[in-house]
């Protein structure tokens, strides 16, 4: 090798070998949540649209690039935003359909590669090297990746950016240097000439701490760390630490990609139309989850081991906490019991926006029945069925945040524009028809219904 990297590294730690091909993609939705909203809101196209907390002191998950014109980004307050681009559609975020957009985008990632790593609804890494791919030069990623750009656009209709390096590293900083919208292969042996001019924060593990410590040793840009002795690095970082950057920032970076088991499950989870920090309450609403989740696992004559909480904060971190049990359950008060003390275990002060049970490392019911193989697809089943449900925690009077779809029995489906004094204005339209007229109506309208995404 003739990188600094080898020249430099002592003898003692072995270097990572990189790749001699450009064989890892990262493919990054742009804009994934407001994208959602543009496409399934015809008259939202091509207008700043924020998705987030849109009460006084939410954040914002998600800004249209319309937006981040006006200086709108992801985890600014909905205040700030609000004043920025007054404008703006603030939506309230419809998971269920970023969740049903993203099972068809991980699928066309699959089909490329069995390995592939998801690390969000709308982000993955996947290794070309294991999809059985003839061609793996530059010309021949780019083709692969302009195709799944297609096919992303042809199933979903959004555009996804794609970058392809040696190592999960470069792949990254691919994608992000080329977006929106784009695509950008990152040749082996380009790794240095890439990352040299870009700030250090674009590493992995350099937050505000790190960055801070880099300064007074006087890096700013990758190039300069790559410049620095491994020694001194590991002087003003600590061993691990300071190594992994100094590698990192020779682009030698051997994270493999490593594929989510697919391990069936099932579960439940309702968004909250207003935060939820007492304990009793939530304990019983993760009861009651807890028998839905039972319910269907026995119609799908499945039993699990692993019983999972998720919870989402009012800051949208999520947090998932797991146990396993030493032989599977079917038993509603076993999965009742253990989702409690799993969400005794969480800090529920600040309320939560979200909470989840769902059962996992599910076998089938019997040992060697004759027609398990129909239960493989019980499963996923359950979970849609789960999901038009009404929610367990939903008020007696249905409630209307901005960007919720709604069916009127006479105007179709639409979307909430805004509602407030016991009138609901909505708008009538879907990904599929021009954009539509508003109308308002009483909440108390019974025509007018929640309604799930119109999903495909
Ligand atoms: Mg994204």
């Amino acid at each position: 090798m003739t990188t600094p990297a080898a020249r430099r590294a002592p003898q003692s730690a072995p270097l990572p070998r990189p790749r001699g091909e450009a064989s890892i993609l990262h493919a990054d939705l742009d804009a994934f949540y407001a994208a959602v909203e543009q496409r399934d809101k015809p008259s939202l196209r091509g207008k700043p649209v924020i998705v987030g907390g849109t009460g006084g002191r939410g954040v914002v998950a998600t800004a249209s690039y319309e937006a981040r014109e006006f200086g709108v980004h992801s985890a600014m307050s909905a205040v700030e935003a609000r004043a920025r681009c007054p404008k703006a559609a603030f939506l309230s975020p419809r998971f269920d359909a970023y969740q049903a957009t993203s099972r068809v985008i991980m699928d066309l990632l699959r089909e490329l590669s069995p390995l592939v790593e998801p690390l969000s609804l709308d982000e993955a890494y996947v290794d070309l090297a294991a999809g059985g791919h003839p061609d793996l030069s530059d010309d021949g990623v780019r083709a692969i990746a302009a195709a799944l750009k297609e096919r992303v656009r042809e199933r979903t209709g959004l555009t996804v950016s794609v970058g392809a390096g040696s190592s999960k590293l470069i792949a990254k900083i691919a994608s992000d240097l080329d977006k929106p919208n784009g695509l950008l292969v990152i040749g082996a042996g380009d790794e240095d000439d890439a990352l040299r001019g870009l700030p250090v924060t674009r590493l992995p593990g350099v937050g505000p701490a790190t960055s801070a410590r880099l300064r007074a040793i006087g890096v700013n840009l990758i190039g300069d760390l790559a410049a620095l002795p491994e020694a001194d690095v590991v002087a003003a970082l600590g061993r691990t630490h300071g190594r992994g950057l100094w590698l990192l920032a020779h682009g030698l970076d051997d994270r493999a990609v490593v594929a989510e088991r697919e391990s069936k499950s099932v579960s439940v989870e309702d968004t909250f139309e207003h935060d939820i920090a007492d304990l009793n309450r939530l304990s019983a609403i993760a009861d009651a989850m807890a028998r839905r989740v039972v319910d269907r696992m026995r119609r799908a004559r499945l039993s699990g081991r692993t019983v999972s909480v998720k919870v989402r904060l009012p800051d949208f971190t999520t947090l998932t906490r797991s146990a396993t049990l030493p032989a599977p359950t079917d038993d509603a008060r076993t999965v009742a019991r253990l989702a409690r003390q799993l969400l005794g275990d969480v800090d529920v002060s600040a309320g939560l926006r979200l909470l989840g049970v769902g059962v996992s490392g599910l076998s089938d019911w019997t040992q060697g029945d004759l027609f398990a193989a129909d239960t493989d697809d019980a499963a996923p089943e359950a979970e849609a069925a789960l999901e038009a449900e009404p929610a367990t925690a939903a008020p007696t009077r249905p409630s209307y945040p901005p960007g919720r779809d709604v069916h009127h029995d006479e105007f179709g489906h639409g979307w909430v524009q805004g509602a407030g004094s016991g009138w609901v204005t909505v708008r009538f339209e879907t990904r599929d028809t021009p954009p539509g007229k508003v109308r308002s109506f009483r909440v108390t309208d019974s025509r007018l219904q929640p309604a799930p995404p119109v999903t495909d």
